[in-house]
């Protein structure tokens, strides 16, 4: 198969320089482009020798057309006004496209759809982890099996500069076994507990904080029967989960039809 051509937006962030560096062991995909902000203190550096890979050729620009126009795939991590810069851009000369930014407010969300269905088809995942995803899954069929028999907690852990709490990783695995079993987060959710708490509700849905040092990313959903537990467990080591879920992404899309795909999608996730 002949090599699948990259264009990167937000070349120059945690999450650019991962994916320079994941392609830069690849012999099947190639980085042919690099965009970042106007604003950026990064434009004109090779993304390779940033990206502490050695030097690639690939320097990072803030015009988005020709870097976009060399490429079968543009992947973006930047930030939602970036997302909105990459559509309006490449809305003029279509490209497949990987999305991983977070925070688009409904309208933002809404000119991504847009584009997703009358230009070129879309992967869009807040969490492109491969194992994240999977562990989803795994979550909803425990869930369903054990349902009643056994208690659902979740307990997280990570870094200390970490502002927010539970995690939305967190949050997504609790949905998943809410889901299944007929609950939501917004009625059996149990976030924090101290004091006088009384027994544990059935059915409810635990969530347990763990900050400190420098922890990626730890989540474990346990399920808490009598007489047996069930633990499915997910550690994330570095961003490269991120950049390796969002390069299978950028493959997944050649063969793609037109329209806003997610990841268990990508993996086939979503039958049985
Ligand atoms: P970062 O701050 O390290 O990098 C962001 C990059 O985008 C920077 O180089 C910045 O200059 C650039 N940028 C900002 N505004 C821009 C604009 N208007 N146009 C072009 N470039 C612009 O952040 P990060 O950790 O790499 O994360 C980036 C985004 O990806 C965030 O929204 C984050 O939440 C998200 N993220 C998603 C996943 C996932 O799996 N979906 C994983 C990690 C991070």
């Amino acid at each position: 198969m002949s090599s699948i051509r990259i264009a990167l937006h937000g070349a120059g962030g945690r999450m650019g320089r991962a994916l320079v560096t994941a392609l830069a062991g690849m012999d099947n995909m190639e980085l042919v482009g690099a965009t970042d902000s106007p604003n950026s203190a990064v434009l004109g550096q090779d993304s390779g020798t940033l990206a502490g890979v050695g030097a690639n050729g690939i320097l990072i620009t803030e015009t988005m057309e020709d870097a976009f126009a060399a490429a079968d795939v543009v992947i973006e991590f930047t930030r939602p006004n970036g997302t909105m810069r990459a559509i309006e851009t490449l809305a003029s000369n279509p490209r497949k496209l990987v999305t991983g930014t977070t925070g688009l407010d409904p309208q933002q969300q809404q000119r991504l759809a847009e584009y997703a269905s009358k230009h070129a088809a879309v992967v869009q995942a807040a969490n492109f982890s491969v194992g994240v995803n999977l562990a989803v899954k795994l979550t909803e069929l425990a869930a369903r099996v054990l349902d009643e028999s056994a208690d659902v907690e979740i307990i997280e852990a990570h870094h200390r500069d970490k502002v927010d709490a539970p995690s939305g990783t967190a949050l997504l695995l609790g949905r998943a076994a809410a889901e299944a079993t007929g609950r939501s987060l917004e009625g059996d959710a149990i976030y924090a507990r101290v004091g006088q708490t009384g027994v544990r509700p059935p059915r409810s849905i635990g969530f347990a904080t763990v900050r400190g040092g420098d922890i990626v990313g730890d989540h474990t959903v346990l399920f808490a029967g009598q007489g047996e537990q069930v633990e499915i467990r997910h550690r994330a080591t570095s961003r490269a989960n991120f950049a390796t879920g969002a390069l299978r992404a950028a493959r997944w899309l050649m063969g793609a039809p037109l329209g806003l795909h997610d990841m268990p999608e990508v993996l086939g996730l979503n039958h049985g």
